[in-house]
């Protein structure tokens, strides 16, 4: 009888477990309440200064009414995490992509930049650099991307680390930072050849990580999509606001000083927070385990309370360089 029991109770036991994790990952929200206490106030649709747009993982829009570039664009999100983990072949969506460039009004962009050239930050780079006729600043790999794309190589061009280029109004200075994580960020190694989607989450391969300094004559962000940092990178850089990527933090305060500390910011919104296996259209949901928002803003409020740390709404300009109203 007990010999029939205990294998009926270890499956119990055993699906108990698995749906208790599949609740979990569904309804566990880590740092939303920040996210929500904390959200900067759109900007008002006159003003014409210069604004960014948070897109969702560490996707940003910048432009100041004549002029636009976007960081790490990355509209398709192919749902779910079974296909990631199992290396599943992914392509950009271009009826999505143009939807959203609709969306936020984007007829052109002076340049597309990417941060390095893992999916999440790369895979749609190549077809919104084309439709809308950008030019493609990245790592050769991110290169190789825009090339599969049917990016025309007069507008591909590859990131000088320290080289600041002008685009429009804006100057823009990559830096050479590493990936977030133990491994060095998988896929590590270069996209070697144009990437003709559909290719596996993996064929996104690394290709070099940077930290991307925009300025304008009004004033300066830091875009540093992935948690990661070469020691020094940022010496003699400021800038007034870091658009900082909190997933897959190593040791949060040795990242904070190699960044947000080193550049001076008055202002940080933390990224790559969100669960980006949920098409954006979806409410935005924290992705569990990597990524601990509540501890980030309780960290900063006792360690940096003259910092300004905020989220931004999904796809809600936001005035930057100029101060936000109190909440
Ligand atoms: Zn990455």
């Amino acid at each position: 009888m007990n010999a029939l029991r205990s294998p009926l109770r270890l499956a119990f036991l055993v699906l108990l477990l698995a749906a208790s994790m599949w609740a979990l990952l569904l309804f566990y929200q880590p740092g939303l309440t920040a996210y929500q206490q904390k959200m900067a106030a759109p900007a008002e649709p006159e003003y014409a200064g210069v604004t960014a747009t948070w897109l969702g993982v560490s996707a940003l829009l910048i432009r100041d009414g004549r002029h636009a570039v976007m960081i790490d664009p990355f509209f398709t999100r192919p749902p779910g995490l079974l296909p990631m983990l199992f290396n599943r072949p992914i392509a950009p969506d271009p009826g999505r992509i143009s939807r959203w460039l609709q969306r936020l009004d984007v007829r052109s962009l002076d340049a597309v930049l990417v941060s390095h050239s893992h999916f999440d930050h790369a895979m749609d780079a190549g077809v919104v650099a084309r439709m809308t006729g950008a030019r493609l600043i990245g790592s050769d790999s991110t290169l190789n991307i825009g090339r599969g794309a049917g990016v025309a190589a007069t507008r591909l061009q590859r990131a000088e680390p320290a080289q600041p280029v002008e685009v429009g109004p804006f100057r823009i200075t990559f830096f050479e930072s590493r990936h977030a994580g133990a491994t060095g960020g998988r896929p590590t190694g270069d996209i070697a050849a144009p990437l003709r989607p559909p290719a596996g989450y993996l064929d996104y391969r690394l290709g070099g990580t940077f930290s991307i300094l925009v300025e304008h004559a009004r004033g300066s962000l830091l875009h540093h999509g992935s948690a990661g940092y070469v020691p020094g990178m940022l010496a003699g850089v400021r800038a007034d606001t870091v658009f900082l990527g909190v997933a897959l933090i190593d040791e949060l305060e040795p990242y904070l000083r190699q960044t947000v500390d080193a550049v001076g910011a008055q202002v940080v919104v933390p990224v790559h927070w969100d669960d980006f296996t949920r098409p954006l259209d979806q409410p935005l949901r924290a992705f569990p385990l990597v990524v601990d928002l509540d501890g980030f803003f309780e960290d900063m409020a006792r360690t940096r309370p003259k910092v300004r740390v905020m989220t931004q709404g999904l796809a809600e300009p936001v005035s930057l360089y100029v101060p936000a109203p109190a909440p």
